[in-house]
């Protein structure tokens, strides 16, 4: 998945047109908010940003997306009208990867994004990464950071914050748990979701509050508050 923020719908939709035209998967965003609110749900595999912008500048988005745990190594291409040494200086001094100046050409964009991918393609390993709150799970590299913390969680554990957090908001009964995790069907095992449960609260420190309990019913993951 390949995001891009650009204010300008005309390029927004051509540079999109032309990346889900070569097969790959791709969303536009008009305003940092918007990036930001998406980035919340799912991270991409590389980010196309303009560097003027509504709401503020694409260097400080930039700066910002660097001082996160979660997106300091997300690949970033700075696109951007201003093709002076000076500007393309300091895209890359804010962390930008790789750096192009309108107008472009699409062939252009397309080889310096798979360029940029395949540079990446270590780190990017774990580019499907889910947050939620304070909490980022990394499935490929199997791996949990609970406030950018690693947490050392335990293969039931993981297994059932990874399906709580995939299916954010939905609540799940004991049984229903039992059988997506430990692929069985005995409700007399119940206790086991809950003994789980527990652990992998009090692993995840703060962010336990994550996994919520929904009285009579079950468990769900989510960030607001229950009543
Ligand atoms: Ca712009």
């Amino acid at each position: 998945m390949i995001y891009m923020l650009e204010d300008e719908e005309g390029i927004r939709n051509f540079v999109l047109y032309a990346l889900r035209s070569s097969g790959m998967e791709a969303e536009g965003f008009e305003t940092p908010s918007a990036l930001r609110a998406a980035m919340a749900e799912r991270l991409p595999e590389l980010l196309l940003l303009d560097r003027m912008l509504p709401e503020e500048d694409g260097l400080s988005v930039l700066k910002k997306l660097r001082s996160d745990p979660g997106t300091r190594k997300l690949p970033v291409i700075m696109l951007t009208a201003k093709d002076s040494e000076l500007d393309k200086v300091e895209g890359l001094d804010g962390g930008a990867d790789d750096y192009i100046a309108k107008p472009f050409g699409t062939l252009e964009l397309l080889s310096r994004i798979k360029a940029l991918l395949r540079r990446t393609a270590d780190d990017n390993a774990g580019a499907d990464r889910l947050m939620l709150g304070g909490l980022c799970i990394c499935p490929s590299k199997h791996e949990v950071t609970a406030d950018g913390s690693r947490v050392a969680l335990t293969l039931k554990e993981y297994d059932m914050l990874l399906f709580l957090v995939r299916h954010r908001g939905e609540v799940f009964s004991r049984e229903s748990l039992l059988r997506e995790i430990w692929g069985y069907d005995f409700s007399g095992e119940s206790r086991t979701v809950d003994v789980h449960i527990r652990t992998l609260r009090s692993k995840l420190g703060s962010c336990g509050e994550l996994i919520q309990t929904i009285r009579g019913v079950g468990y769900k993951a989510g960030e607001e508050p229950l009543d």
